[in-house]
């Protein structure tokens, strides 16, 4: 169907798709293309992307949802830009990749993170940085390279994100926001800058990173190839926007200091916004950049959703059979069955993590525990503890966000187990805090174009996002539960802190007999 008068574009560099979504001037989705593209994976524990197929990703999902819209290029008037945070990868003297893009979910620099812990302080880059050490953080990246390429590592003269790359290849500039710059354990959250002494521990000099600039810079002068593959204008203002993350609280609406966003899909996140930059004494948060008013604080989780389609396919034979008869969506039966259940789980309790842990406990030994098992529990109960299980995760990383930035005042909630109004009032009494469900599809899109239109004056603040958003749904907590969660929330943090050791022992067993 074709689309008439003005839209501007958010396109959403993604870890397995990168989405163009064409928006009104009020943040309507009107249309949007996605163009999917694979984890490469030729070691275990390597994860690596080819930045050619991105770009070429970008181009296609712009091109393709102009075509097929019938979007002129005078329609268009501005596009913004979001994308995945941690990427990393090495350019030759003409810009050509000496590497693939090493994404977030690499994890092959466990060695040199743990070095950085125990010989670098840390703690120190991390409370500079923002950025959490941790194998994902490209600063770990870039002492593996050195280590395990010196070649490789020598040649370079560039080392780039994937949205530096892209816009390299559309502008021929080395240009990064500070949004990404943020997320590399490179930048000085204090100085917008890069920090120097990050630089000299890896290696690098500064003219080997690109110019850095704000989330509202806007770039113009399109290589006209591009821009007609794309069916833009070489001059529509493009702005360069920010990473996924912060800009999905702007899409969520949650861009006020104070207020949160939870996601969880696969795996789980909180993120909530503060007027400065702000750290944690302990290390267990991030603190990325969106624009100078506006900083994400937050923590990461890998045991959100993942944990009850593990629970679907290894246990659920029986539901999924029966949800195939009635027509129902088989994770619609297992919380029905888990609704049977008191909160509690009549003393059943989960520590959930099933795939080690980011935040708060940055453990990747840590493993999974079903405490208090009896007789009396069946299966329901067991698909009640992994769900609030996962609530526990989520509150442990809510509760070490409020010892850094203060209470949450709002929070809204996302993602695949947003589906379940069971499993939303679960996380409201868990954490005693009503929960807001925002409409909203693309969230990381919404907040791009947001940045964009922003940029070019057209958006008083990005506050302004909330009023194109409606509510679907509102969640109280019932206080008796809360109760009752957080008599079994102590327990959950006293069992964690008992079994570190255990955790260290029972992963070594499984590395040698794996
Ligand atoms: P991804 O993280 O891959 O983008 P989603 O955001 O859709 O995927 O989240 C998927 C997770 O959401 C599932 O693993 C499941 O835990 C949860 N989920 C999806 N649908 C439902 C539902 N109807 N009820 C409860 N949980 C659901």
């Amino acid at each position: 169907m074709a689309i008439h008068g003005d839209v501007v574009i958010g396109i959403d560099i993604g870890t397995t798709s990168t989405k163009a979504v064409v928006f009104d001037g009020r943040g309507k989705v009107l249309a949007s293309h996605a163009v999917d593209y694979p984890i490469i994976q030729p070691h275990p524990g390597f994860a690596e992307q080819d930045p050619d197929e991105l770009f070429a990703a970008v181009v296609q999902a712009v091109g393709a949802v102009t075509i097929r819209h019938g979007i002129r290029p005078e329609q268009v008037k501005a596009m913004g830009l979001s994308a995945a945070m941690h990427s990393i990868m090495a350019l030759d003297e003409s810009g050509r990749p000496l590497t693939r893009l090493l994404i977030w979910a690499d994890n092959r620099s466990v060695a040199q993170t743990e070095r950085l812990w125990k010989e670098q302080n840390g703690l120190a880059i991390y409370r500079r940085t923002g950025t959490p050490i941790h194998p994902m953080s490209p600063l770990s990246k870039l002492l593996w390279l050195k280590e395990e390429q010196p070649d490789v590592f020598q040649q370079a003269r560039r080392f780039v994100s994937v949205k530096d790359y892209v816009l390299h290849r559309l502008y021929g500039d080395y240009v990064a926001d500070h949004s990404m710059a943020s997320a590399t354990g490179l930048f000085r959250l204090d100085t917008l800058d890069w920090d120097e002494e990050a630089l000299a521990l890896v290696g690098i000099r500064r003219d080997q990173l690109p110019r850095l600039v704000p989330a509202t810079h806007i770039m113009t002068g399109m290589k006209r190839e591009w821009a007609e593959k794309m069916g833009v204008a070489s001059d529509v203002p493009v702005v360069i926007g920010a990473s996924d993350g912060v800009l999905a609280n702007v899409g969520v609406g949650a861009v006020l200091p104070g207020e949160a966003a939870i996601t969880i899909g696969t795996s789980g996140a909180v993120r909530t916004i503060a007027a400065k930059p702000t750290t944690d004494e302990k290390g267990r948060t991030f603190c990325y950049a969106l624009t100078p008013g506006y900083w994400v604080v937050g923590g990461p989780t890998n045991n959100g959703g993942i944990l009850l389609r593990w629970l679907r396919d290894e246990f659920g034979a029986h539901e999924r059979e029966v949800a195939k008869k009635l027509g129902m969506d088989p994770y619609d039966l297992l919380t029905k069955y888990a609704e049977r259940v008191p909160p509690g789980a009549e003393g059943l309790v989960f520590l959930p993590f099933l795939s080690g842990e980011r935040a708060p406990y940055w453990n990747a030994n840590a493993r999974g525990t079903f405490f208090g098992l009896g007789l009396h529990h069946k299966r329901e109960h067991f698909i009640r503890a992994v769900m609030e299980g996962v609530c526990f995760s989520i509150l442990s990383v809510a509760l070490a966000i409020r010892d850094v930035t203060g209470p949450m005042s709002e929070i809204r909630v996302s993602g695949g187990f947003a589906k379940s109004p069971f499993w939303r009032q679960m996380l409201s009494d868990m954490l005693g805090k009503p929960l807001i469900v925002p409409q909203t599809h693309e969230a990381s899109a919404l907040g791009a174009a947001a940045v964009a239109l922003y940029a070019l004056g057209e958006l008083p603040s990005l506050e302004t996002v909330k009023t194109w958003i409606d509510t679907t749904a509102r969640h109280e907590p019932k206080e008796e539960h809360t109760l009752i969660y957080a008599e079994l929330f102590d327990l959950y943090a006293r069992l964690y802190e008992r079994l570190k050791e255990e955790f260290d022992i029972i992963a070594a067993f499984q590395r040698r007999s794996g």
